[in-house]
Formats: structure tokens, sequence, C-alpha cells
């Protein structure tokens, strides 16, 4: 089979290797032409795939796009945004188009581990992790795989064997995964994100309702979002399937939920309309913050989906640690708790953020990326100490303080430079008070001011340490 691979990456240079393993004509084509491309298109060419480096026209030209010769299919990065020239260009030719995680799905052997699968605007990464730790207390192979870094292609057609995979699957992925099936899936929330790729929340939310496509046990939705709920419901599952929803509140039959500081499974007990089963105190979960018991619960209806006992989800969710830059305690300095949530690059993220605390100086600013700030900022107002703005959008969060929390004090640092974090930090110790948390949660991205949330998170705690020594 001829095959176009649509960017090199970290997706393309393995779907291109792979494809030529097994004997398809692989041309790969590339918009960009700097060093690392060439480095990784002669590492292919030696293999005896055909590279075409800074391919603008079929790429991202205007004109109508020129498919390779011969094209069959098409396997593409999932960044790649649906009304590039060469995918109009496919469409007109007939030729299918596939995201990497279609390549996975369709190369996995019959015996494949099944996966299950988390998509959602908000909390994907943590609850797979959460989720392949409470597999693993219950004995079972598993990974954490997907859009969190690690490759379903190498999960699937590596050495490794697994019982079964946790997949983190991103909107983009879902987009190119027509025939994925996943044994059970959760839609965590959905917050507008990404809009400008998809086009409209309705095309993300379709995208985004994929991952429910063909379920075999439970399509697990948030009860607190009627949208994941709707998805559910418009979703063509196999004879059997449940919906399953968790909530912060009492679960009714067929949901998982919280009853007085415990986690309980009404959906994966016998009777479900008398009995309860319990799975996990709220303490277990690591921090327990509502938006992470919420994710919690989301991951113990998938792994209950799958038939693990409840010991396993308390074992697990006790064994689970969040990884960096996510709800971090960084440290006590004058009875003032520093918290780095660089993570919360979104409103809808900071929002969950600022729900977890009650008398909070705020950190944000950075890139908005096209949001506003109004509703973050009107449902958090009352939370808020004090606020410290950095960063090249602060305006528009500084115009959504006057409107909404006028009371509150402002300290607006007028700079994007890497520093400002210290003087951030020491302005948010000025305003805070015992007993207060200064949590860093921007509501933006952070490439104004640092190479990514990472070094913004880390810029922070060494702030936080300066203020302690
Ligand atoms: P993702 O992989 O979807 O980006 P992460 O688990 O990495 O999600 O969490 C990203 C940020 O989103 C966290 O730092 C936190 O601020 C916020 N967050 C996590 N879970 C939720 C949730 N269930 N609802 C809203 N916000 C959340």
């Amino acid at each position: 089979m001829h095959v176009t691979v649509a960017g090199l990456g970290v997706s393309g240079v393995p779907a291109a290797k792979v494809l030529h393993a097994r004997g398809a004509i692989v041309t790969v084509v590339n918009d960009g032409d700097d060093a690392r491309a060439r480095e990784q298109a002669a590492e292919l060419e030696a293999l005896g795939v055909t590279v075409r480096l800074g391919d603008t026209a079929s790429v991202s030209g205007s004109a109508a796009g020129t498919l390779p010769e011969g094209t069959e299919l098409i396997v593409t990065a999932p960044g790649w945004k649906p009304d590039k020239p060469l995918f109009q260009a496919a469409r007109a030719a007939g030729v299918d188009i596939w995201g990497d995680v279609e390549l996975a799905w369709r190369l996995r052997g019959p015996d494949a581990a099944p996966w299950l699968a988390v998509t959602g605007t908000n909390g994907k990464t943590t609850t797979v992790q959460m989720l392949a730790s409470i597999l693993r207390a219950a004995g079972l192979r598993t990974a954490a795989v997907g859009n969190i870094g690690v490759s379903l292609l190498d999960a699937v057609l590596g050495d490794q064997e697994y019982d079964v995979l946790a997949v983190e699957l991103s909107s983009y992925q879902l987009h190119w995964a027509p025939s994925l099936r996943a044994h059970s899936a959760a839609v965590l929330n959905l917050a507008p994100d990404h809009l400008d790729w998809h086009g409209s929340m309705e095309a993300y939310a379709k995208d985004k309702g994929r991952v429910y496509q063909g379920n075999r046990v439970a399509c697990v939705y948030n009860v607190a979002d009627k949208l994941t709920e709707e998805l559910v419901r418009e979703a063509d599952v196999e004879e059997g399937c449940r919906a399953v929803g968790f909530t912060l509140g009492t679960p009714g039959p067929s949901q998982l939920g919280v009853v007085d500081g415990i986690l309980v499974d009404r959906a994966f007990v016998e009777n479900r309309h008398k009995n309860a089963q319990e799975l996990a105190e709220v303490s277990d979960v690591n921090p327990p913050a509502p938006h992470n018991i919420a994710n919690a619960l989301a991951a113990a209806a998938l792994a209950r989906a799958y038939g693990v006992p409840p010991t396993a989800v308390r074992d697990g969710l006790r064994a689970f640690t969040p990884d960096a830059h996510r709800i971090a305690h960084v440290a006590d300095v004058d009875q003032v708790a520093y918290v780095d949530d660089s993570k919360a690059t979104n409103t809808h993220a900071a929002e969950a953020s600022l729900a977890s605390y009650e008398s909070i100086v705020w950190i944000a600013g950075g890139l908005a990326k096209g949001a506003t700030f109004d509703e973050l900022v009107a449902k958090s107002a009352k939370r808020l100490r004090g606020v410290v703005l950095i960063g090249a959008d602060r305006a528009l969060i500084r115009e959504a303080l006057a409107r909404h929390a006028p009371e509150v004090p402002v300290v607006d640092l007028d700079r994007t430079d890497t520093g400002a974090m210290l003087a951030a930090v020491r302005e948010a110790r000025r305003l805070a008070v015992a007993g207060d948390t200064v949590l860093l949660a921007p509501a933006c991205a952070s490439m104004d001011m640092f190479a990514n949330y990472n070094k913004r998170g880390d810029a922070f705690a060494q702030a936080v340490r300066e203020l302690g020594a």
C-alpha cells in the first residue's frame, strides 16, 4: 500500500517506521525543514522511506493540495487541522485519513489488551494515572499510554505484554480515530477549548463523544456536566453497555459518588437499587480537592467496569502521586501555603483549582488563547484575598476583576520577563494572611514568559524557596 505520513515528530516517525517495516511504500510530508526535521528525515531515508521536507504546497498552502502520487492512505499527526489542503485533496480522492491512535488500534493483534479510554477538557492525565495505579493494585499488567506522552504504537507493538491499557485520548486523536472501540470510556468534563482547531463547540464535543462509540461495558459520564451525559445518549454502543455516572454528591443507582467522606459504588454491585459498595475514603485521594475526587471516581468507575475489586481501588488511589505542577504543595511560609498548579493553563482548570481553597492570593496571567475570564472571576471572587497578575494577557483578567470583584486588591506587575515570578511571589506574600493559600493557577498558557508550564512552576517553587530562606 502507498501510505503518506503527514508530519514527522513524535507520532510520524514511529508510524513511518512501522508502516515501512510492514511492507508499505511510505512518503512523509512535513512543512518544516529545520535541523531536527532533517535529522529525522535522514534516518527514515536510510530505511527507504521518501521524505518531502518543506512541502508547503500540500501541507499549508492555500491552493488545492497535491497528494503524493499513488497515495492510498494518509496517517496524520493528531494536531494537524482537518482543513489542510492535503486532507481536502484526500477526501476528494476518497482516501482514508487515520491518526496515530487509529493506526495503533488497527495494528494491534487479535488477542491484544482492551483499552479503557479517558478524555475530557481537564483531568485526563491525572485520571489515567489513577486508573493505571488501580489496575496495577489489582495485579494486572497495565500502563498509562496515549496523549500522556507514551506512544500507543509502542504500547501495542512493543515486546511488553499487557492485560489492559489505560489510554488518554485528546480531542484531536479522537477526531482521527474513526474505528476505535474501547472496552469502556469516560468523558470527564467539557468546556470550550481548542475551538480554533475544531471549528465550534459542537464539533469539539462531537469528537470527544467518539470515545464512547462501540463501548462494550460502560460509558462513564459526569453527572454535573450534562453535555457528557448527552454524548453517552448519542453514542452507538454494544448491546448491554451501561451508562454510569460519577458525582460528588450521593450516588443514585448506576452511579459512583460520595457519602460521608466515603467513595461509594452503586453501579457495579448486585442489586444496585438497594446496595452500595464502599471503595475508599476521600482522604485516600491525593490531593483531596473536589475536581480530583471527581477524577478518582471516574478512574474507579472504569476500573470497576473492568472487574477490579473494591480493595484495589483503595490501594491504587493510595499509591497514586500526581505529576508535578498539578496542585503541588510547595511549602508553608509564615502559615501561608504555597501551591503550584502551573498546569492550570485554561480557565476551566483554574476554576477547579480556585474552588479547592477557601481564602486565596491568586497568581494568574500569561497567554489567554482567546479565553474570557468573566465567569471564572465571578465564580471565584468570594475566595480571593488578593490577586497578582503577570504575563502578556493580564489586562483581560484585570478587567474581569474590575467588573466582578472590584473590592479585591490587585497587583498588576506589568511584566513578562522570567524574573517576574519572584516579584509576583513577594507581592503575594505581602497580600496573604495566616491561613491563606498562595495559588499559582494562571488560567493561561505559559509561553509568553516560559518555555512551558513546567518551567513556570519551577520558577514559582524557586521563588517560594527564596522567601523561606
Ligand atoms: P489534562 O491531561 O486533561 O490536561 P491534568 O490531569 O494534567 O489534565 O490536569 C490539568 C489541570 O486541570 C490540573 O492542574 C488542574 O488544575 C485541572 N484539573 C484536573 N482535573 C480536573 C477536573 N476534573 N476538572 C477541572 N479541572 C481539572
